[in-house]
């Protein structure tokens, strides 16, 4: 029998996986999530012996039912291969008792490639099986990584078109160069004037307007995501903790059964989602530990209970993380509320009509495997001088928020347990926070010469991802108001 997803807005609202990842979004505004999460269904002990494929295979084909294996096989092949700069995929580093665990091996250099080199196969071949034969076209808010993995994934993919929308003043020179550079005839990439929050939930209003919806379909399209709102992109998260067990057991580390913890820098909320999922199907995950940046609205929720967006929007060293609006937290949520979807779709209309919510004293108790911490910038520039100092280990702006999260853990619980930190992003896609952190010295320099010293300093090579971007051509310069998102879609399908 097939695993069914349902809206966590609505319950009648229920779908296959591979009908889940083509829709994206529900049509109800909700997001679709498992009926319930499956076992891993092999023993711990057989993870130390799996490749990164082997053990992508396992977890996925627990989730995504209607895939045969075959399907999941090829998508796998395709998506895990040499685009990759490791055979590993994910390798962990330890330094100064942490575990690194380097999700920016792929061809975009952050952790969004882990997913994003998948999505495009899973959601082509869902079109195959639903018989879709409208052209996709995906639809993306970012916060700078998202954008540039989409834009990749998804580049002359036949059957399918990409508009990436992001903050004009709000990602890093290398995170924009990235993507108004990207080529391919179905790409289309555009600034707008606003924040991440304006960003994404514009495209939400795109995806819910049902007028627009029917426009698209007569013109032979339809709107899909390829943010972590698709469950598409999360079940493939979830496979680089399993995968990270594995290691940690092979190395030797940790014994079958014994607990971890996991620290993960946290915006959106889908990679720590996807590490809460892994606990829930029997991983052994002990604190999941959710670290913000100056955009604290998660620390103060699992402290406090109270969701609250109402409160200034910061720009920080780690722009992939300010984001005050987390849409996977509904997710939790949900969860939390007993698999409720009215109780949830209350307090997700509160969310959007006050900008906050309050849960309750049982749902609070049911959020107990979580802790927050949060870093400013300060603290994160001193975590990369200091790691860097001790171990010569250079580290991104926003690993340093969860490496410093840790720290503090670390220090104020006592707690020992091996923690495996997730390092979301190269030092080289943030080379200015990064090496200004390292030494003050390095303000005055351009943005390549930086790259060239870090590569110099840290002993590793610079990335392909960066050397495409020092003298490729810019391709995509429009820039909007937020309210012109909807023309810019109709402008680029040649909807008029
Ligand atoms: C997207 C991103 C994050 C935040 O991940 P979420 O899944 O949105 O919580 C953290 N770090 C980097 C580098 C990212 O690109």
């Amino acid at each position: 029998m097939d695993l069914m997803y349902r809206s966590t807005r609505n319950a009648e609202n229920r779908v296959t996986a591979s009908q889940a990842i083509l829709k994206g979004l529900a049509e109800d505004g909700g997001l679709f999530v498992p009926e319930q999460i499956p076992e891993l269904g092999l023993s711990l002990d057989a993870l130390a012996g799996l490749s990164y494929q082997e053990t992508a295979y396992e977890v996925m084909k627990q989730f995504l039912t209607d895939y045969t294996e075959q399907e999941l096989k090829d998508c796998i092949r395709s998506a895990y291969d040499e685009k990759f700069d490791t055979p590993e995929i994910a390798p962990i580093r330890e330094a100064d008792g942490a575990y690194y665990l380097e999700l920016f091996h792929g061809a975009t250099i952050a952790f969004k490639d882990m997913a994003l080199s998948i999505l495009p196969y899973l959601m082509t071949t869902a079109a195959k099986k639903n018989h879709e034969d409208r052209e996709i076209v995906i639809l993306t808010a970012t916060s700078g990584d998202t954008g540039k993995a989409a834009l990749a994934g998804f580049a002359d993919v036949p059957g399918t078109r990409i508009l990436v929308f992001y903050p004009k003043n709000g990602v890093s020179a290398v995170q924009e160069k990235q993507m108004v550079t990207q080529k391919g005839a179905n790409t289309c990439v555009i600034g707008i004037r606003g924040n991440f929050d304006d960003a994404q939930s514009g495209v939400k209003r795109l995806f819910a307007d049902a007028a627009l919806g029917s426009a698209l379909s007569d013109a032979g399209y339809r709107f899909s995501s390829a943010n972590s709102i698709n469950i598409g992109r999360l079940v493939p998260q979830i496979v680089y903790y399993v995968c990270a067990y594995g290691k940690l057991l092979k190395a030797g580390t940790i014994k079958a059964g014994d607990l971890i913890n996991v620290v993960v820098p946290t915006g959106n909320f889908g990679n720590i989602l996807a590490a809460y999922y892994a606990k829930c199907m029997g991983l052994p995950i002990g604190r999941l530990i959710c670290a913000s940046n100056e955009n604290k609205v998660l620390f103060d929720f699992f402290r406090t209970g109270v969701y609250d967006r109402n409160r200034e929007f910061v720009l920080t060293s780690s722009p992939s993380m300010d984001i005050l609006i987390s849409s996977n937290l509904e997710r939790l949520i949900y969860r939390m509320a007993g698999d409720d979807a009215k109780e949830n779709a209350r307090l997700m209309a509160e969310l959007s009509a006050k900008g906050s919510y309050t849960i309750s004293e049982p749902m609070k108790q049911a959020a107990q495997d979580f802790t927050g911490g949060f870093a400013t910038m300060k603290e994160v520039a001193a975590e990369i001088a200091r790691l860097y100092g001790k171990t010569g280990y250079v580290i991104d702006t926003h690993t340093a928020v969860a490496s410093r999260v840790y720290r503090e853990y670390r220090e104020q619980s006592g707690d020992g347990t091996p923690a495996v930190i997730a390092s979301t992003a190269s030092p080289y896609k943030f080379a200015r926070s990064v090496m200004e952190a390292i030494d003050p010295k390095y303000a005055g320099m351009d943005d390549f010469a930086l790259i060239d010293e870090l590569s110099r300093i840290s002993g590793t090579g610079v990335p392909g991802a960066i050397e495409e971007i020092r003298t490729a051509e810019v391709l995509h310069d429009k820039v909007i108001e937020k309210t012109q998102m909807e023309a810019a879609v109709r402008d680029f399908l040649g909807m008029r």
